[in-house]
C-alpha cells in the first residue's frame, strides 16, 4: 500500500547495484526481484552503516500483499521498479555494527525497525505526521530511487531513529508482525474514540485482523468481520471478532441487521474490493466513521449522498505515525495476542516457497521467514 511521487534515495548506507567493486567479503545474500514472478537468490554488496546507523542482521521477515504485488506484476501503481531490489519491510533483526553517533541501541540488541525513513524536515514531518512526508523512502520498495532494499537481504541498514527494541520474551516472529500491526492500529486511531462503539471490518486478511486486535486493545465494545474466506471468517471470531460474515451469503443482510440494527459506529475497509468500500458507506450508521485502509482501484463508484444524509466521517489511513512502541507495550501485556497472525514459517532458502504460499492464500493470515 504505497503512494507518493518516485523520490530521490541516494545517500550513503543503501545497498546499490552500481558499487560492484567491493571485495567478495563485503557482499550479502539477498533474493533480489528482476521482474515478475522473477526472484533470484543473489550476492548484492553488504551495506555499510553511517553515524547514525545501524546494521541489522535480519532473524525473520514477513511478506505483506505490497511485496505480494510486486513480486507478480513488478511494479503496483505509478511505482515501476527501474533496476532489480530486494523486497521486504516487516523484519526485526540483531544489531551487529553501528555508527559512531548512535546512542540508543548497542551491539547484540534485538530490534524490530519501522521501514519509513522519513526526511524530518518536510512540513508534513514537522507536524508530526512523518507517514505523509514528501520524501519518504521505504525499503523494499521502488518508491524512491535508487531503490532501498528490504529485508530478503540478510543484513539491512537502518537509522537508529527507526529501531526499536524487541523485549526479552517476544519473539523475532512478533517483532516482525509490530509493522503490520502499526496499520491496523493508525487506522484504529483514526477512527477516534471506540469505547463502548460498535464496528465491521470488511477483509479478514493481515490487516483486517490487526484492525480487530487493535479496535479491541483500544475498547471498541464489538467488532465484527466481513470476508469471503472461510478460514479468515474462522480465523477472526477465533482471535477475538465478535462474529463474521460472509458478504455474499444470501443471510449476510440479515446478519448485518443483527449485529448493528441502527448501522456500525465504525467499518473499517481493509480488502481493496470497491464492492466492500461501497458497503462500507451503506453499513455506516448515522454519524459513523468509515475508514479506508485497503488500496482501491483507480476509480471507484461509491453512494456518495449517503456521505451528506448520514453525515459520515470518512478517513484515509496511511501506513502509520508513532505507534510502534505503544503495540510493543500492548502485545508485552498480553493485551494484543498477535503470535497467532503467524500462520506459516520457512527458511530463507525457502522464500520462492514462502511467497507462492503466501500468494496462494489457503490458509494464511501472515507468511514469515526465518533466517538461521
Ligand atoms: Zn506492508
Ligand atoms: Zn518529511
Amino acid at each position: 500500500m504505497i503512494i507518493g511521487s518516485l523520490e530521490d534515495c541516494s545517500r550513503r548506507g543503501t545497498t546499490d547495484f552500481s558499487n560492484n567493486s567491493q571485495p567478495r567479503s563485503d557482499f550479502m545474500r539477498a533474493f533480489v526481484l528482476h521482474g515478475p514472478k522473477d526472484m533470484r537468490l543473489e550476492t548484492i554488496p553488504d551495506p555499510k552503516p553511517g553515524p547514525d546507523e545501524v546494521k541489522i542482521r535480519i532473524k525473520r521477515v514477513g511478506i505483506c500483499g505490497s511485496d505480494m504485488h510486486y513480486y507478480q506484476h513488478f511494479g503496483i501503481g505509478s511505482f515501476i521498479p527501474k533496476e532489480p531490489f530486494a523486497l521486504g519491510h516487516e523484519f526485526s533483526g540483531e544489531v551487529v555494527e553501528h555508527g559512531s553517533l548512535v546512542e540508543t541501541v548497542k551491539l547484540g540488541d534485538r530490534v524490530t525497525v519501522e521501514p519509513g525513513l522519513f526526511c524530518g524536515k518536510c512540513r508534513y514531518c514537522k507536524a508530526g505526521r512523518y507517514n505523509l512526508c514528501s520524501a519518504m523512502r521505504f525499503y523494499g520498495s521502488a518508491s524512491c530511487y535508487p531503490h532501498l532494499h528490504g529485508g530478503f537481504a540478510e543484513y539491512v541498514i537502518a537509522p537508529a531513529r527507526n529501531c526499536f527494541h524487541v523485549p526479552d520474551g517476544m519473539s523475532y516472529g512478533e517483532g516482525a508482525l509490530i509493522e503490520p500491526l502499526a496499520v491496523g492500529m493508525h487506522a484504529v486511531i483514526r477512527a477516534g474514540s471506540l469505547g463502548g462503539k460498535v464496528g465491521l471490518v470488511t477483509g479478514g486478511g493481515t490487516i483486517g485482523q490487526t484492525v480487530v486486535l487493535s479496535a479491541l486493545a483500544m475498547g471498541i465494545d464489538r467488532i465484527y468481520v466481513s470476508d469471503i474466506a472461510p478460514f479468515a471468517r474462522e480465523f477472526s471470531v477465533a482471535h477475538g471478532a465478535t462474529d463474521a460474515f460472509d458478504p455474499t451469503s444470501p443471510s449476510f443482510a440479515d446478519d448485518i441487521k443483527a449485529a448493528a440494527p441502527d448501522g456500525f459506529d465504525a467499518v473499517f475497509e481493509a480488502s481493496g474490493s470497491p464492492r466492500a468500500l461501497s458497503q462500507a458507506f451503506e453499513l455506516a450508521g448515522r454519524g459513523a466513521v468509515v475508514v479506508q485502509i485497503g488500496t482501491q482501484p483507480a476509480e471507484v463508484t461509491l453512494p456518495a449522498n449517503v456521505v451528506m444524509s448520514k453525515e459520515l466521517t470518512v478517513y484515509g489511513s496511511f501506513r502509520y505515525a508513532h505507534v510502534f512502541p505503544q503495540i510493543i507495550t500492548l502485545a508485552t501485556q498480553k493485551r494484543m495476542e498477535i503470535a497467532p497472525m503467524i500462520t506459516q514459517v520457512f527458511p530463507f532458502e525457502e522464500m520462492q516457497k514462502a511467497m507462492d504460499v503466501s500468494i496462494a492464500k489457503d490458509g494464511v493470515i501472515k507468511v514469515q521467514v526465518e533466517y538461521t
